[in-house]
């Protein structure tokens, strides 16, 4: 029987690259997503895959939204953790609610994601995580203190998690993105993004696909011995 996958922030950029990704490896996807109903419908008819809409950063929902994808498609044998959001600003700037926002969603809706398939996956004695970090969670980034810290936070929490799952078959690995040519990428004002780009040895921003094999391989069967890693997949920016 296919694997089931679950792919939060599923429905467009980076997130709709893997759910079509992991779909054209044999596995049915439920790509979750926030608020955007008409990107949703519309991806849904473009693909194929199912869409499911719940708040990653509220943990009941989490908890209601796997056991519906569990009825549904079955049990949820992977979990990509790439919903996310910037509300960007210098700490002099920033006020609590968007240090708050971008903690519980980044951050927050990884445990709370990971706390609602985990007992799943140890029972059946396989899983995959996969949790998208950031470039800018490697290396930090001015006005951002509060998504660098999310992004560093889910590296941590791969590692540890990786310790956990291990005996029990269950990978848990990050993937550190650098710039990737979405919806988040385009929010950046012009002149600063044609800086971030003279910076990127290979001189272009990242596709989101770039990113999406990364994944499907990390969630495949022949990633078995792979856990508690990051991928950095950034067009050689920075060299960790
Ligand atoms: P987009 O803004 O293009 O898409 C974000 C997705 O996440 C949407 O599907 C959105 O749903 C969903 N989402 C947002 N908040 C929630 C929530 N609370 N609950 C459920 N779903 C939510 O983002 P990208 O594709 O650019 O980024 C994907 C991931 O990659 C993020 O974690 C981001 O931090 C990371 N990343 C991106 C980089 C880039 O250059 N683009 C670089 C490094 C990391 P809806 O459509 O309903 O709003």
């Amino acid at each position: 029987m296919a694997r089931v996958a679950i792919v939060t922030g599923g429905t467009r950029g980076i997130g709709e690259a893997i759910s079509v990704a992991l779909r054209d490896q044999g596995v049915t996807v439920a790509a979750n997503y926030a608020g955007n109903d008409e990107r949703a419908r519309d991806f849904t008819e473009r693909t194929g895959i199912a869409a499911f809409k719940w708040n990653v950063a509220d943990y009941d929902a989490c908890q209601d939204g796997v056991a519906r994808v569990a009825d549904e498609l079955g049990p949820v044998d992977a979990l990509v953790n790439n919903a996310g959001i910037t509300r960007d600003g210098t700490i002099m700037k920033l006020s609590y609610e968007m240090w708050r926002e971008v903690i519980d969603t980044n951050l927050g809706g990884c445990f709370n994601m990971a706390k609602a398939v985990f007992p799943g996956m140890r029972d059946r004695k396989w899983g995959r995580i996969v949790n998208i970090g950031s470039i800018n969670g490697q290396a930090g980034q001015y006005g951002q203190v509060n998504y660098a810290a999310a992004k560093s936070g889910i590296h941590g929490f791969t590692k540890a998690l990786s310790q956990e799952g291990a005996r029990a078959g269950i990978t848990v690995n990050a993937i550190a993105p650098g710039y990737i040519d979405t919806d988040m990428v385009a929010a950046v004002p012009a002149d600063v993004l044609e800086k971030i780009v003279a910076k990127i040895p290979v001189g272009r921003l990242g596709q989101a696909q770039e990113i999406a094999r990364g994944v499907a391989f990390l969630c495949s069967e022949d990633a078995g011995f792979v856990t508690g890693s990051t991928l950095s997949i950034n067009g050689g920016q920075h060299m960790y």
